[in-house]
């Protein structure tokens, strides 16, 4: 759909209007980035906010809206067409998926693990006939896949996995258990990393796609969370579950490159969705405070609610311009890990201080579930922690960096 030659991000513009959003320099981007700004925001404005309290209240997979997205492309975005995806770029992934997360941050990580964390490993990684198992199905909204990597005794420390596949022959046999896993419970398939030779320690880690159902694969409770909660999130417990031997991506041993990779792609994904969440607070503070009289005038008047919402405004441009950046650089295929790193830092940063700031604004109303402000604050607060806390992201950059310097 997209065959542009991007170029890098140099210009941007700030266009705010009320009730719009104050997005950097859209009208700089070529046509297909506006259709398909314009497309999500009308979805989500139609079709997710209406329902994402809902959807957080009872817990509820917002399922008919997932296949709505698939049938958008939004669920492959940069799946080539030919193995069924929108054949867009990371640029156009990121600029869906903040519209997406603004309407509902729920369906925003669905969208996010099916598009990063799983069709991102198995394209890029696949054999011809595992794409045809294992991408094709999964990019229009009626299945989608999930990413197992975290287990109860390790998360930030991911070379330090647990679980086993052991070579028996014409298949693996796994054991272990993974938790945490996003979409766990609607999955149709998993990439999950598990230990194949122990001597060789993360180096000895595979990538194994396991369908669901399997033998020997069990699910563990839904977990209870305090926000995300239209997504499911449960352990996947493995016992003696075997898997034919050509499930493997890439090469016995590639399963920690292929999940740091995998991060580094899905990070920008995380990003977008902490955007979504921070611009939705915005929108919601900006119109409460219009609206809202005291001491005989609109708070919006009041220089400390003003200096409020310029400190919002500039957290959540400076971290969409990281976001635009770091999706840029993947997509003109240079190196983009600390630039990842950095945009998640940011953008996850910006959505824990704007819906905070959104609830202070909005004084009791705030506090209240008649407003969507309380539900982006429990939101956002995740966008903090996984796919790489934000003491993980810092390591990452700094890391980084000090390759640059070569100190
Ligand atoms: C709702 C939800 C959905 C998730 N979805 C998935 C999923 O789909 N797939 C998946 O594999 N995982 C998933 N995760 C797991 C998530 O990625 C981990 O929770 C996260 O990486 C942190 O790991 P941990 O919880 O084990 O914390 P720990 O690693 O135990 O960290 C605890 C604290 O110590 C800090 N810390 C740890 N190591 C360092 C260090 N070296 N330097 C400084 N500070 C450090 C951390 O930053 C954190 O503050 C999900 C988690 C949640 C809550």
């Amino acid at each position: 759909m997209l065959n542009y030659l991007l170029k890098p991000i140099q210009v941007f513009v700030s266009t705010t209007t009320r009730n719009s959003r104050c997005i950097a320099s859209l009208s700089s981007l070529p046509d297909t980035y506006q259709m398909l700004y314009k497309t999500c925001r009308d979805f989500a404005e139609g079709e997710l906010k209406p329902n994402a309290a809902k959807y957080d209240r009872e817990h509820l997979y917002p399922g008919d809206a997932i296949k709505k997205m698939g049938e958008l492309g939004l669920m492959a975005i940069a799946v080539p067409e030919e193995q069924g995806g929108a054949g867009l770029d990371y640029l156009a992934y990121a600029i869906a998926l903040e519209e997406i997360s603004r309407g509902c941050a729920s369906a925003g990580v669905i969208m996010s693990v099916n598009n990063s964390l799983y069709l991102g490993p198995v394209q890029h990684w696949g054999t011809d006939k595992q794409k045809e198992n294992f991408v094709t199905p999964f990019c229009s909204g009626e299945s989608v896949g999930c990413f197992a990597l975290s287990e109860p005794g390790n998360g930030s420390d991911a070379g330090a996995a647990s679980t086993t596949a052991k070579d028996a022959g014409g298949k693996w046999i796994l054991n272990g258990t993974k938790c945490w896993i996003t979409n766990g419970y609607e999955s149709k398939a998993s990439v999950v990393f598990a230990t194949t030779d122990k001597s060789l320690k993360h180096k000895g880690i595979s990538a194994i796609i396991v369908p669901k159902p399997t033998k020997g694969l069990e699910l563990g409770k839904k977990e209870d969370k305090l926000g995300i909660r239209g997504s499911s999130t449960c352990s996947l417990i493995f016992e003696d579950c075997e898997v034919p031997k050509e499930n493997i991506l890439g090469e016995p041993g590639f399963g920690f490159k292929i999940a740091m990779m995998t991060l580094d792609a899905g990070r920008i994904g995380i990003a977008s969705q902490a955007l979504g969440i921070a611009q939705a607070s915005l929108d919601v503070a900006v119109e409460y405070a219009s609206k809202r009289m005291a001491f005989g005038k609109p708070i919006m008047k009041l220089q400390s609610i003003q200096n409020k919402l310029a400190d919002m405004a500039l957290q959540l441009e400076s971290a969409r311009l990281l976001t635009w950046r770091a999706a840029s650089l993947k997509d003109n295929k240079k190196p983009f890990t600390k630039e990842a790193a950095m945009a998640k830092l940011a953008a996850s940063e910006a959505a824990t201080f704007l819906s905070h700031q959104c609830i202070q604004i909005l004084g009791g109303m705030g506090y209240v579930s008649d407003m969507p402000a309380e539900r982006h604050y429990r939101d956002a607060r995740i966008t903090e922690i996984y796919e790489g806390t934000s003491e993980i992201q810092r390591l990452v950059i700094a890391g980084q960096i000090i390759k640059e310097y070569g100190v």
